[in-house]
């Protein structure tokens, strides 16, 4: 399971953007003009569409300082656009209130679109500092709009008339959106009450970016200093080389430091022999966020308070009874009966691997004949590792040289997508990115005729967000007559010039899964922008991208690309399977910490506004919460805590009550795997269906109604279980 943001890097909400990246701790505050009146100096790049081809933007031409004025532009025209749609005379028509509606916003999409790419992909202190300031403003410029009485007036108007209007089924579900995003946004509710929404609104913007900052340096300032060199025995001289320069940097001479990452698993730990140490990254890792200068304890508590007081004011019992509605899960209940369906077999497959690890300190110990320990969550990954070379011995250095990066890309990605749907792939060095290593292919339908652009970016940067997601710079959209222009991030560590770029297999996979989001994009065929592509709910979006995972391992494909970059070779059969079992290891523990953190973000968000427990208690929460769950496996801790858990509290929605969204699209995943696995595998008479049925829809039609039509039966959590392991006894 790979758990990034991915398609969600920007969601579009009405034709604002609603912005997830991290923020740079160290950000310089920049001037930002008063609110423009709309004129944008023409030599703005933003100022007219892109003039090149699928209207790419000009990255050539763009600079910071153009997005102050092209976004301050953007809320203006926009607004404007919009007061024209009320000050219309006559009665509400589609024509002349939900065309103009899902028209307006043009300028504004086109500078976020590469706003919020550039944030999360080749960010600079300026436009984190501007996301800061410009994160408040944009959710009230979507509050004006949706709280527009008069605005809604119209919509509402034509909502009550909608049988009669004579429309097509996309254009009367659209009018039919619309409704429903006025009416959660608050649309319906008295003028004080709409006053105390928008002041929750914003003042929820503030508090999680404030969230996402105390994040951020606490997992700085979490690093753990080491004194002596001998105790990171089992580190490689290049890690611990890493290590002496970040305590450098930090004016540590002489010492090491151990960064950590956001999730609480810390990669060192699979590595490091020293136990104390182990234990000592741990809790620095676990303890972030209660006390000290970046406690988020009371942030967490006031974020809930206040997404919970939201709801009430709309009208629902919690805040995840809110979301869920408008997910495909529907209810609270749905959500809860799978993750139980879930928890318990996890566990019992968590508790195997673990006492498979303890056997192992057992034997270790009689050996040596020391004193056995308990196994702790600290020495998880540590002896995870030894199980896993025990039971699986093959090298990661053995495996990378089958995996090159341009074959995997080109006789991998590509030609999947290539055998599956018929399209072909033409590079365009003359379409450039935001940096030289960004490649440029125009799609073509098996027919030839255009389809669309696709850029990867898939090395590491300094300045890169981590993880791997796709975001969109042009949406398709017959209304407006745009083609697909999207993107693909990686981040794959860029080797010394000259040398070959070698993957591991978890980054194939992910290569996979990305371009998964890709093709969800590029298939697109609406009418709305509204409903194009990945615009889909949170839990439908991942299924797309994890079911493309299996044309990795599809013997044709894997055959074609997975070849020795020296000699040309085939990678051998038997490596092949031994990476193919190593990669069902440990499945018990990555079930088990996902739902962990998956049942911590339902306890948050299914509570009302009184019963969000204080600041004090946020330790005792999460142990009630995982106990009553039947996580509460103490080797085995959250993938997150709240105290860091950025998806949930770092965006004022973000994956709030949705997290469980990976698990809930992995079923639709798992059973159109086994769908292809039973009607003949790779045929372009399985691709066509899956794009007819699935991949065209966006949302511009129910989503489960179009999974179901593909499948030809309801959804089977059977397949996923398989696939996790989950069904053994
Ligand atoms: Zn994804």
């Amino acid at each position: 399971m790979r758990l990034h943001h991915c398609a969600l890097a920007a969601i579009v909400l009405l034709a604002g953007w609603f912005v997830a990246a991290c923020t740079q701790p160290d950000m310089k505050p920049i001037e930002t003009p008063p609110p423009s009146t709309g004129a944008l100096a023409p030599d703005n790049p933003f100022a007219r569409p892109s003039e090149l081809p699928y209207q790419l933007p000009p990255f050539e031409r763009i600079r910071n300082e153009h997005f102050a004025p092209a976004l301050e532009a953007g809320m203006a025209e926009q607004r404007r656009e919009v007061q024209a749609i009320t000050r219309v005379r006559s009665a509400p028509t589609f024509a002349n209130t939900i065309l103009p509606l899902e028209r307006s916003g043009a300028l504004l999409q086109r500078v976020l679109a590469v706003f919020s790419s550039l944030a999360a992909s080749n960010t600079n202190p300026e436009i984190d500092a501007l996301q800061a300031q410009m994160a408040p403003r944009l959710a009230a410029h979507t509050d004006a709009i949706l709280l527009d009485p008069h605005l809604y007036a119209r919509v509402r108007s034509l909502y009550e008339r909608r049988a009669s209007l004579g429309l097509d089924p996309e254009s009367l579900r659209l009018l039919e959106r619309y409704h429903t995003m006025f009416v959660r946004a608050g649309a319906q509710l008295a003028e004080a009450d709409k006053a105390r929404l928008r002041a929750l609104n914003e003042e929820l913007s503030t508090l999680t970016t404030q969230f996402r900052l105390a994040v951020q340096q606490g997992v700085n300032a979490a690093a753990v200093v080491v004194d002596d060199e001998a105790e990171l025995a089992g580190l490689s001289p290049e890690q611990i080389a890493v290590a002496a320069k970040a305590a450098k940097d930090r004016g540590l001479d002489g010492k090491w430091v151990i960064a950590l990452t956001n999730t609480t698993g810390q990669p060192p730990l699979a590595q490091l022999e020293n136990r104390a140490l182990r234990e000592r990254i741990y809790r620095a890792s676990v303890m972030r966020g209660f006390g000290g200068e970046h406690d988020t304890t009371g942030l967490i508590t006031r974020i809930a308070a206040l997404r919970a007081e939201r709801a009430a004011l709309l009208g629902y019992p919690d805040h995840a009874t809110y979301v869920l509605e408008d997910a495909t899960a529907k209810t609270p209940g749905a959500v809860n009966d799978m993750l139980a369906r879930l928890a318990a077999p996890a566990v019992a497959n968590a508790r195997r691997e673990a006492a498979a690890m303890q056997r192992l300190i057992d034997a270790q110990a009689e050996a040596s004949g020391t004193e056995p320990f308990e196994l702790q969550p600290w020495d998880w990954a540590y002896y995870a590792e030894q199980v896993r070379q025990q039971n699986y011995a093959f090298d990661e250095a053995q495996v990378r040289p089958y995996f090159e990066m341009n074959r995997v890309l080109v006789d991998g990605v590509l030609f999947a997508a290539q055998e599956l749907h018929g399209l072909t792939f033409k590079e365009r060095p003359d379409l450039r990115g935001y940096v030289e290593d960004v490649r440029t292919f125009e799609v073509f339908n098996p027919d030839g005729s255009p389809l669309g652009l696709v850029q990867f970016d898939w090395f590491a940067r300094p300045n890169k967000r981590g993880g791997a997601w796709m975001s969109s710079y042009v949406r398709q959209s017959r209304l407006l007559g745009t083609k697909p222009v999207v993107l693909n991030n990686l981040n794959i560590p860029k080797p010394p010039e000259g040398e070959p770029v070698l993957l591991t297999f978890d980054e194939v996979t992910t290569a996979f899964h990305e371009f998964g989001h890709a093709l969800h994009a590029l298939f697109s065929d609406v009418e709305y922008p509204l409903f194009s592509g990945t615009s889909v709910p949170r839990d439908y979006v991942e299924f797309p991208s994890q079911y493309n995972e299996m044309w990795a391992t599809e013997p044709r494909v894997l055959a074609n690309y997975a070849r020795h970059y020296e000699t040309g070779e085939p990678m051998p059969a038997e490596l092949m399977d031994k990476v193919l079992a190593a990669s069902q290891f440990n499945q018990g523990f990555a079930t088990t910490e996902y739902l962990a953190a998956a049942l911590l973000d339902q306890q948050w968000h299914q509570r009302a506004q009184g019963d969000i427990p204080q600041a004090a208690n946020v330790e005792a929460f999460e142990a009630q919460a995982l106990a009553a769950a039947g996580v509460d496996f103490h080797a085995v801790p959250p993938r997150y805590r709240s105290t860091y858990f950025s998806h949930i509290f770092a965006d004022p929605m973000g994956y709030s009550a949705a997290y469980y969204a990976y698990i809930w699209s992995e079923v639709l995943a798992a059973d159109t795997k086994h769908w292809f696995e039973t009607h003949g595998g790779l045929t372009r008479a399985n691709g066509d269906r899956l794009r007819e049925k699935v991949l065209s829809k966006g949302f511009s039609v129910d989503p489960l109604a179009a999974f179901v039509d593909f499948k030809g039966g309801e959804p089977d959590i059977g397949p996923l279980l398989e696939s996790r392991g989950l069904t053994a006894e």
